[in-house]
C-alpha cells in the first residue's frame, strides 16, 4: 500500500515509489511482483518489490500481470525490436536499458557476438526472470556467449548473495566488437561497468567529425574517444589512472594500427602540469567519471568539473575543439552548461557551443523518470 505521495509520483509518470512512501509491505517476500493499492484500496498497478532498496517498488504495468516471465520476455523482444530501429553499422549497443525498456532494474548489452546480463534488483535476480532472460536471448539472437556482470554494490545494497562476473550460456566471453568503424577488444569478465562505455557511442562519431591536430583524451579508459579521433588528429594522447584499462586502450589502438600516448596518472595532476608548462592542443575530450553520486555532493561536483573544464580551456588553441561529458545525473544540463561557462570566463576564452549531446539512442530517455537521462556531451569550439 502506497501512500498519497507515492500515488502522486506514479501519477507523474515515474514508476518508482520509494519506502518512506508505503503504507504497509507486511509478509512480501524480496523480490516479489505486487499488486499497489493507494490508502482507499485502490488498485494502480502492478510493480516488482525489493525488501532492502530505498526504491520500494518499480511498476512494471498499471493493470494485473499474470505471469512475470512472459512479460519479460514480451518486453525482451521489444527492447530487441527497437534497437533494429535506432541502431544500424555496429555489432554492440544496449539491448536492455532497464525502466526505460519497461525492465526494471535489467541491463543487458551486446558485444558482437556476446551478451551481458546485469541484475540490478531482488526481482530481476530472481531464477525465474534469469531462466527467461537467458532462454528469450538465446532463442533470439543465437550469442556465442551470455555473461552475468556484477555490480557488487548494487547486489549488497539489495542484500543480494555476493557474485563474480561469470559465464551462464554458451562458451565465449571475449571477443571483438566493432562502432563507427573502430574495432575495440571486449574481455566479459574483466573491466569496468559492463565492460565498455556504449552510452557514448553516437558522441565518439560526432567528436571525430570536428577533431583536428593535437587531442588529448582525458579520462579515456580502453580508448574509447582517442581511437575515434585518431583517424582525424595528426597526434592522440589518453590519460586515465587505471592501468588495466590503458593496457587494453594498448591492444584496441594496435587491433586498428594506430599510434596513441597512453599515460596513466591523476587527471586534475596532469592538466595543472600541463597547463602550467604551456602546453597547447586542438582537441581535448573530458570524460570523468560521476562525480556527483547523490545530491548532497553536487557543490563538489561541480568545482571538479569546473577546474577540469578551466586547465582544458587554457590549452586549447583557438579554433579548437572541447568535447565536455558529465555523467552524474544530479548533474542537470543547465548546471553543466553554466559550469563550462563560468570555466571559460575565468580562462577568458570565447565559446561557442556546437552541439548539445546526450547518450546513444539505444540507452532511451524514459519521460517521467528523469533518472534515465544523465548523459550530458556538450562540444565546443573556442573562438578566442
Ligand atoms: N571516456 C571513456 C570512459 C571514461 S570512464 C570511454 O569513452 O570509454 C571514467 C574513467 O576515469 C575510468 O576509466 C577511470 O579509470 C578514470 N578515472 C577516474 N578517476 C580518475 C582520475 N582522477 N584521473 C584519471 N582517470 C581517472
Amino acid at each position: 500500500m502506497v501512500n498519497a505521495r507515492g500515488v502522486a509520483r506514479l501519477r507523474a509518470g515515474h514508476v518508482w515509489v520509494y519506502r518512506s512512501d508505503l503504507v504497509s509491505a507486511d509478509g512480501i517476500a524480496p523480490g516479489a511482483m505486487v499488486r499497489v493499492v493507494d490508502e482507499r484500496g485502490r488498485a494502480q498497478g502492478t510493480a516488482l518489490y525489493s525488501s532492502a532498496s530505498q526504491i520500494a517498488i518499480r511498476m512494471i504495468a498499471p493493470g494485473a500481470v499474470a505471469d512475470f516471465p512472459a512479460l519479460i520476455r514480451e518486453r525482451l523482444l521489444a527492447a530487441i525490436g527497437y534497437r533494429k530501429q535506432v541502431v544500424s553499422e555496429t555489432d554492440v549497443c544496449r539491448l536492455v536499458f532497464s525502466e526505460a525498456d519497461f525492465l526494471p532494474g535489467l541491463i543487458i548489452d551486446r558485444y558482437n557476438d556476446v551478451l551481458t546480463i546485469q541484475a540490478l534488483t531482488q526481482a530481476m535476480d530472481s531464477e525465474g526472470a534469469r531462466q527467461t532472460i537467458v532462454s528469450t536471448l538465446a532463442e533470439q539472437l543465437s550469442p556465442a556467449g551470455i555473461v552475468e556482470r556484477v555490480e557488487a554494490r548494487v547486489r549488497e545494497l539489495e542484500q543480494l548473495p555476493a557474485r563474480d562476473n561469470a559465464l551462464l550460456a554458451g562458451e565465449k566471453t571475449d571477443t571483438i566488437f566493432t562502432m563507427n568503424g573502430v574495432r575495440f577488444h571486449y574481455r566479459g569478465l574483466k573491466g569496468q561497468k559492463t565492460g565498455a562505455f556504449l552510452d557514448q557511442r553516437e558522441n565518439y562519431a560526432a567528436a571525430a567529425g570536428y577533431a583536428h591536430g593535437k587531442a588529448l583524451d582525458v579520462f579515456c579508459y580502453q580508448g574509447g574517444f582517442a581511437l575515434h579521433l585518431a583517424g582525424a588528429c595528426s597526434q592522440v594522447t589518453g590519460v586515465d589512472s587505471s592501468r588495466p584499462a590503458l593496457e587494453m586502450a594498448e591492444q584496441n589502438a594496435a587491433l586498428n594500427s594506430r599510434e596513441i600516448e597512453w599515460i596513466e596518472g591523476n587527471a586534475f595532476d596532469l592538466l595543472k602540469d600541463y597547463s602550467e608548462a604551456g602546453r597547447q592542443y586542438d582537441t581535448i575530450v573530458l570524460d570523468p567519471p560521476a562525480f556527483a553520486r547523490s545530491r548532497k555532493t553536487l557543490e563538489t561536483a561541480l568545482r571538479g568539473y569546473k577546474e577540469l573544464n578551466l586547465r582544458a580551456l587554457k590549452m586549447l588553441r583557438s579554433g579548437g575543439v572541447l568535447v565536455t561529458c558529465s555523467c552524474s545525473y544530479h548533474v542537470g544540463e543547465a548546471d553543466f552548461l553554466q559550469t563550462v561557462a563560468a570555466a571559460a570566463l575565468d580562462a577568458r576564452r570565447t565559446l561557442r557551443l556546437i552541439e548539445k549531446r546526450g547518450q546513444a539512442r539505444d540507452h532511451p530517455v524514459l519521460v517521467g523518470v528523469p533518472e534515465t537521462a544523465y548523459l550530458k556531451c556538450m562540444i565546443f569550439q573556442v573562438a578566442g
